[in-house]
């Protein structure tokens, strides 16, 4: 069996076992599954082709006795004189005198190392064994413990006595369709590719399978979650929902129409609604989900909003208050820093059903808390709640039917992996009127000016945002930075002005009278760290400054950036950044050229990767071994489709063709029971 310990094979001991544990490598099939990250071009290579300073393998005959020279301490040089046709030239082996006994006078020898065209000699690396296969050597992570020969003989010898219990697990008719390599077949030739051409071919395979059987998981729980076994109708009432959009005090944007219609259509149906509400900071959200939070309460159950942060409840709570006519819909509160009497009145008032829609962080999923008849849960900037979180939740009520709303657009080929088992409504419309921030990059030199300016909005009612990096390695130099900026700019703007400062050692309270005075314009300046970052909405603040821009990854900066421009005025955002390289110029003069925040997140995937998009790193992402979602985008995108279209047909797991992949899928995923 591949899932046999490592140690089932010859030659690794307890001791080898562990070294190769910690290289994640525990069972055979791991063993098989490490691949390499690069291949060294080993191909034989005439003198006369060889560029100066090029890593190549030369073959040739020893033509004199090696000899070894011992400096210093531990150092040696090897060397001997190798002839190619009739081309003699010298090799050096540096602090590997071992070699010597390999190296024989008048025999045949084959050397990797680097050229130097200048002094005619090659810099030995390694001695390559007489036989070579390949042209090829995979070169792996490796570690003090385990060498890279010790791997390449560990695998080959692995495919020698269990190779043949690699089963193809790709049904015969995506094989045939994509002319895809078999899988054992793309396994060894991905350690030990004889061209770049098969080690391509046996990357497509291995990137196709890996993506495939992944979306085969998730299709399957889409489809599950379907079914009308689970879920409730929430059948609310059309003449008061309708009424109830009537009152707002704007009309919905066409877009913000749409979705709602989508939501509705699902509360609607006996299945259980999982939906991913995708929309541009600012393209209004928020009312959107008091539509069907309002919706569910008509139809007589409960509603729950869950959010990331303590801010974030209490300002969607207070729009909510705004929205709802406090006689019709009852609200509450329920945080972290919810004081235990009033926590306790809350949780009976939610078992009574004396509260309709409640607001609240993680505390909501918190043992003790129960609700009368839950229908509906929304969670605002989801990614930050784990899988288990939003399961907890659910469980809470009876199947619930579950919105989730991102503050970061996703792009495509994530939201397929990370959330491919939801259906999407994108809100792809701002708001009428708004006019687009516009954003300035500047060095730290221009600071002063850019207050000045700053300064200059102020004095026309209008109040501003400062946000300095969270500092990761340690918050108290992060609190530190904010409280020295805020006195420079308490210093700067007094006596006209109000500095508020916010940052994450302050108090729920003292935060919450913060950004109250901050709403209520008491305070003009507010300088904070990213606490502020996800949601808040004030609509009088037009400059957002951002101290050392570069720090912070698009996504969180557009999202930062969409704090301002939410009322009439024209407002800019500052960027301060010194960037160190390029790549940092790049990002900078991305955001100031555009205000779209789906291709900024694509940006960023492509210049950061997955963890970077969702601002952190547990983003609920599964690991693929070779496959890449931005490399690979286009693969995935077949693979996904194959699998849902595979979901599509009747019984498919009782169809012969299909028996391999639905024992391969069973086998790594026991508890699974889409799959019987
Ligand atoms: P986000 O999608 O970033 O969560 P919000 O829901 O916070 O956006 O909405 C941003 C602002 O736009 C809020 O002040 C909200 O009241 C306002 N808004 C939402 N929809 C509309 C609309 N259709 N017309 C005008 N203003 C709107
Ligand atoms: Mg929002």
């Amino acid at each position: 069996m591949l899932q046999e310990p490592i140690t089932k094979l010859s030659g690794v001991g307890e001791k080898r076992a562990q070294a190769l544990a910690d290289l994640g490598i525990e069972t055979i099939e791991n063993l098989l599954n490490y691949y390499p990250f690069r291949y060294d071009d080993i191909k034989e290579r005439n003198l006369a082709e060889i560029n100066d300073q090029e890593k190549v393998t030369i073959k040739g005959v020893v033509v004199s006795p090696p000899v070894v020279n011992r400096f210093g301490y531990k150092k040696s040089r090897l060397q001997f004189r190798m002839m190619q046709d009739h081309d003699v030239f010298s090799v050096s082996f540096f602090n590997q005198p071992y070699l010597k006994d390999k190296i024989v006078l008048s025999e045949d020898i084959a050397v990797f190392g680097k050229w130097d065209g200048k002094r005619k000699s090659l810099t030995g690396m390694k001695i390559l064994g007489a036989k070579q296969e390949g042209d090829f050597a995979p070169i792996y992570h490796v570690s003090k413990a385990v060498r890279q020969q010790t791997l390449v003989d560990l695998i080959k010898k692995a495919f020698v006595h269990f190779g043949d219990q690699i089963e193809e697990n790709l049904p015969l008719s995506l094989i045939e369709k994509y002319r895809l390599m078999e899988k054992k077949e793309a396994m060894y030739a991905m350690h030990f590719p004889n061209t770049p051409e098969e080690h391509h071919q046996a990357k497509r395979r291995v990137v196709f399978e890996e993506f495939f059987l992944f979306q085969m998981k998730i299709q399957g729980l889409k489809k599950e979650e379907k079914s009308e076994k689970h879920g409730i109708v929430i059948d609310y009432d059309v003449e008061r929902v309708k009424a109830f959009t009537q009152k707002l005090p704007f009309s919905l944007t066409n877009a913000q129409k749409r979705v709602t219609n989508e939501i509705c259509r699902d509360l609607l149906q006996a299945k259980h609604m999982q939906r991913l509400l995708q929309g541009d900071v600012g393209s209004g959200k928020t009312v959107v989900a008091a539509i069907a939070l309002y919706a569910a309460v008509t139809a007589g159950f409960q509603g729950a909003l869950m959010v990331p942060t303590e801010i974030l409840a209490q300002q969607h709570l207070a729009s909510l208050n705004q929205l709802f006519d406090p006689l019709e819909i009852h609200t509450a509160l329920l945080t972290s820093s919810t004081k235990a009497k009033e926590r306790q009145e809350i949780i009976e008032k939610l078992q009574q059903g004396e509260i309709d829609v409640v607001v609240g962080t993680h505390s909501l999923i918190q043992e003790g808390v129960d609700f009368s008849n839950l229908g509906l849960v929304i969670t605002d900037e989801q990614h930050r709640f784990g899988v288990n979180q939003r399961r907890g939740l659910r469980e809470k009520g009876f199947q619930p039917d579950v919105l989730f709303m991102t503050a970061t657009p996703i792009p495509r080929t994530l939201a397929i992996t990370a959330y491919g088992e939801m259906d999407v409504s994108v809100i792809d419309e701002m708001p009428a009127g708004r006019l687009p921030v516009k954003t300035h990059w500047i060095k730290r030199g221009q600071l002063e000016d850019a207050l000045k300016n700053a300064r200059l909005e102020l004095e026309k009612g209008q109040q501003m945002y400062v946000i300095c990096p969270l500092i990761e390695e340690s918050e108290s130099l992060d609190v530190q930075n904010a409280v020295e900026l805020y006195e420079e700019l308490k210093d700067f703007f007094s006596p006209n002005f109000v500095v508020g400062l916010l940052h994450g050692k302050i108090k729920a309270e003292e935060k919450e009278e913060i950004m109250g005075a901050f709403k209520d314009n008491e305070i003009q300046v507010l300088v904070s760290t990213t606490v502020i970052e996800v949601g808040v909405d004030v609509p009088n603040a037009t400059t957002m400054l951002i101290i050392d821009a570069d720090r912070f990854g698009l996504a969180q900066l557009h999202q930062l950036r969409g704090r301002v421009g939410r009322g009439q005025q024209a407002s800019s955002c500052i960027l301060v950044a010194n960037p160190k390289n390029e790549l940092g110029k790049e990002r900078m003069k991305i955001m100031t050229e555009t205000n779209n925040g789906f291709l900024l997140s694509q940006k960023d995937l492509e210049l950061r990767g997955p963890g970077e998009v969702f601002g952190f790193k547990q983003s609920g992402l599964p690991e693929f071994v070779a496959a890449d979602i931005v490399a690979d985008a286009n693969i995935l995108e077949v693979a996904k489709d194959e699998a849902q279209s595979l979901w599509h047909k009747k019984n498919w797991q009782l169809l012969p063709e299909y028996a391999g992949l639905l024992a391969y899928l069973k086998e790594k995923d026991p508890e699974n029971q889409f799959f019987d």
